[in-house]
């Protein structure tokens, strides 16, 4: 019979954990009450009590809050607040945490880190940056010493013995793209003594949102040079492409972010190559001309690249510096060489990759904490598992956050923010402008000056100066313009003479492409009780209403600020953040769903692969399947040099594989959307196709290798594979793909996504 309570308990599960954690707040009482026992006790005593509580119960879990609280107190300075204990208290229960921006998550998440270490986890405390990691281990290091704790950090730099060592501590903090890379190092590994990890159990994921939405989708990679030719547009497509004119056989979209071709581009092209099918068997020739249209016309050398030592390297727009970690997708690296006429830099062959959201799943259980959770945390639970609570701050937030505004256009937006900002600098008030660009924090900034006012500007062509400009944010009169940089990790503290005035002032420009985004800037405000006020203004120009609303209804009231008063048009930027949000989670799904069949396929190999790097008789066995092989060099060498020249040859064979059939795959994907065309789902003509070169992949390593093996030459007791033509991999390169190539099939769907998503006219 089927339990009739099952639909409510579903529905229970679904909730967001909030009453969960409100229940723990008795917990939490019982800790306050041990206070003065605890206070009475040595560092050595406390550390030795911990370690006997059983944190299951919650007599266990209020003893460790208390000693926890005690010991943070004694040696880091900080007395735990009640609400930190609490939510403490929630995470250790498996739940995630949204607090606010300064509630100190940082000591939260080392609690929780140091209470699953002492029930004998080990953990790693993921971080959405190097400098974060650093900063936190080491801030953090005497409340873990004092509890006899081992805590390790690993950021770029660190050599590979270094990061063996700091995973074996009991704790680790690691940002994000590190422990990514670790683990895609480690699946490569041809002996099980060369891996740097050593499995950790839990993860504690600060910033989750960001790490497993905003960046979720953006892989890892870890690539070797290339033996074939670097495939960039060949020359004939390069000059075609050099020779055709915006706005008559291309047309770039306002944001100079994509363009497409127009009909004459189309038949320009056609003209150029004549007998070939662009929509046909020859896709690759539109491909490669879209490429090259968007290296030609999208990208430009100084702002989105720089030339130095003969080489391209990428400018992050988000972080507007040189970003040595990051790469345009293959052909486009070979499209703006062709452009500037450099040398091809070397192909890479990718040997594998993951992306951020799919790294975390490595881990028995991930519990996250960021100041943005909640508005997310059904996606949060049924994409990535994760159970979403929430706690009121420490003080009461009196931010004064006013309903945003709306204005015709970019110069009356501009125009009204910059009265904004000279009123409320005249008081003596701090103001920091949020920006979403380099060029705009630039630009506001000009007007800025224009007006006769100073100001910071916090981009990413500064951002070696972040933290003194972040410290000094806070001052009275100061003015900071920055861009969404200044959004996660860092704290501004606001001068006690900024209070009368009416503490931080944020002024957003533009309608922010997600709630989060725009409350992580909010956030920046008001922390801890701190007076604050933040505004943000839109205009009908913004890229998102062209997106989500491109055929709304002209204003009927307007100001003479030109500020648009009618209360329906009002709504608008609301809307269209509302869309954008959805586009971009409906983007991650499906993102989700094309990497799922290959996910598994990945899961498999791996499988097979450990088996035989841990298990002789598992290569023994293999070996048996080609007598020629397994019998050639009986009593030339020893059973263990055959073993282990097998399972080389097995692992290296089995890597190269994997290397091509995700270069399948990634061909596949990318030829995937002219396959709409003719009325085929492409997630299913994808799936079909890489199901389809699977069921030989195994066997054909296995061939490859045992026919190494078998002509494998005899020297000195030893089996010559390289003789014998082995090829091995370099894993030379680790690097995320960046997200600013437009051309590229992410965009085409948010594009297609944004048109299914658009509002009626009504608007
Ligand atoms: P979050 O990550 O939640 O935004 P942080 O961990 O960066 O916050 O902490 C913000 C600030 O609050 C830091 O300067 C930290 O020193 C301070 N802080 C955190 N917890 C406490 C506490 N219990 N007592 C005093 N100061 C604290
Ligand atoms: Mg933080």
């Amino acid at each position: 019979m089927r339990d009739w309570l099952e639909p409510v308990r579903e529905w229970l599960n679904r909730r967001p954990a909030t009453v969960e954690v409100a229940r723990l707040s008795s917990v939490v009482r019982a800790a306050e009450s041990l206070g003065d026992d605890v206070h009475a006790w040595s560092d050595d005593e406390l550390a030795s009590a911990a370690q006997k509580l059983s944190m299951e119960t919650r007599v266990g879990l209020a003893g460790y809050l208390a000693i926890a609280r005690e010991l943070a107190a004694r040696n880091v300075g900080m007395r735990p607040f009640a609400v930190q204990l609490q939510a403490t208290a929630a995470m250790l229960r498996g739940v995630s945490m949204e607090m606010d921006t300064g509630e100190g998550k940082t000591l939260v998440g080392a609690m929780v880190a140091a209470g699953f270490a002492l029930s004998g986890n080990t953990v790693h405390v993921l971080g959405a940056n190097e400098y974060l990691a650093r900063r936190d281990a080491d801030w953090m290091a005497p409340f873990f010493h004092s509890l006899r704790l081992s805590v390790g950090v690993v950021t770029a730099d660190t050599t590979r013995s270094a990061r063996r060592r700091a995973y074996a501590a009991e704790i680790t903090y690691v940002p994000v793209s590190e422990a990514g890379f670790d683990i895609l190092r480690d699946r490569l590994v041809l002996d099980a003594g060369e891996r740097v990890r050593s499995g950790a159990h839990i993860a504690i994921l600060d910033e989750a949102d960001a790490v497993l939405l905003d960046e979720g989708r953006v892989p890892l990679v870890l690539a070797g040079e290339s033996e074939t030719a670097p495939e960039g547009p060949t020359t004939s497509v390069g000059e075609v492409v050099a020779s055709l004119e915006e706005g008559r056989h291309y047309e770039v979209h306002p944001d100079r972010r994509s363009l497409h071709l127009t009909d004459e581009g189309f038949v320009a092209l056609e003209d150029s190559f004549p007998g070939v099918d662009l929509f046909g068997d020859d896709h690759e020739i539109l491909a490669e001309a879209h490429v090259a249209l968007h290296a030609e016309a999208l990208l430009v050398r100084d702002v989105d690249y720089v030339i130095r030592g003969g080489r391209a390297w990428l400018v992050s727009s988000a972080r507007g510096r040189i970003e040595q970690l990051q790469r345009w997708p293959e052909g486009l690296q070979a499209a703006i060489e062709v452009k500037e006429g450099l040398t091809l830099s070397p192909g890479l062959d990718v040997l594998d990759q993951i992306t951020m959201a799919d790294l975390v799943e490595e881990y028995g259980s991930v519990i996250g904490m960021s100041a943005t959770l909640m508005t997310a945390s059904q996606e949060l639970q049924e994409s990535h598992n994760l159970r979403v609570g929430r706690l009121p701050p420490n003080a009461p937030c009196v931010r004064d956050d006013e309903p945003g505004r709306l204005f015709r256009t970019t110069s009356e937006r501009d125009a009204a923010a910059l009265q904004l900002l000279s009123d409320a600098h005249a008081t003596g008030q701090p103001v920091l402008v949020a920006t979403q660009s380099v060029a705009m924090s630039e630009l506001f900034a000009a007007s800025v000056a224009a007006a006769d006012m100073a100001s910071e500007v916090l981009n990413a062509r500064n951002d070696e100066r972040e933290a003194t400009i972040i410290a000094g944010a806070g001052e009275p009169g100061r003015i900071t313009v920055s861009t969404q940089m200044a959004g996660r990790g860092t704290d501004i503290h606001l001068r006690p003479e900024s209070q009368a005035p009416g503490g931080l002032f944020i002024i957003g420009l533009g309608i922010f492409p997600s709630r989060r985004l725009e409350q992580q800037i909010r956030g920046r405000s008001g922390r801890q009780g701190d007076p604050g006020r933040s505004v943000f203004l839109s205009s009908l120009d913004d890229e998102l209403i062209h997106q989500a609303a491109p055929a709304h209804r002209q204003p009927a009231q307007v100001s003479v600020t030109g500020e648009i008063l009618d209360p329906r048009l009002c709504q608008l930027p609301a809307h269209a953040q509302q869309v954008s949000d959805g586009a971009h989670e409906s983007l991650r799904g499906l993102t989700q769903r094309y990497g799922r069949l290959l996910g598994l396929q990945r899961r498999k190999l791996l499988t097979l692969r450990e088996e035989w790097l841990t298990s002789d008789a598992t290569v023994m066995t293999t070996l048996s399947r080609d007598p020629e092989a397994a019998g050639k060099h009986r009593g030339l060498v020893s059973e263990l040099e055959l073993i282990s020249a097998t399972r080389t040859a097995l692992l290296i064979s089995v890597d190269r594989a994997w290397s091509e059939h995700l270069a399948h795959a990634t061909s596949v994907r990318e030829g995937i959307h002219l396959r709409v065309l003719v009325k085929e789902d492409p997630l299913d003509e994808f799936n079909r196709l890489l199901a389809q070169e699977w069921p030989s992949l195994v066997p054909r390593s296995i061939a490859t290798a045992l026919h190494l093996v078998a002509t494998a030459p005899v020297r000195d007791g030893r089996l010559d594979l390289d003789g014998a033509g082995l090829r091995r991999p370099s894993a030379t390169w680790a690097y995320t793909v960046t997200d600013n190539s437009l051309g590229t099939e992410a965009e085409r769907l948010a594009k297609a996504l944004f048109k299914d998503l658009q509002f009626p006219r009504y608007f």
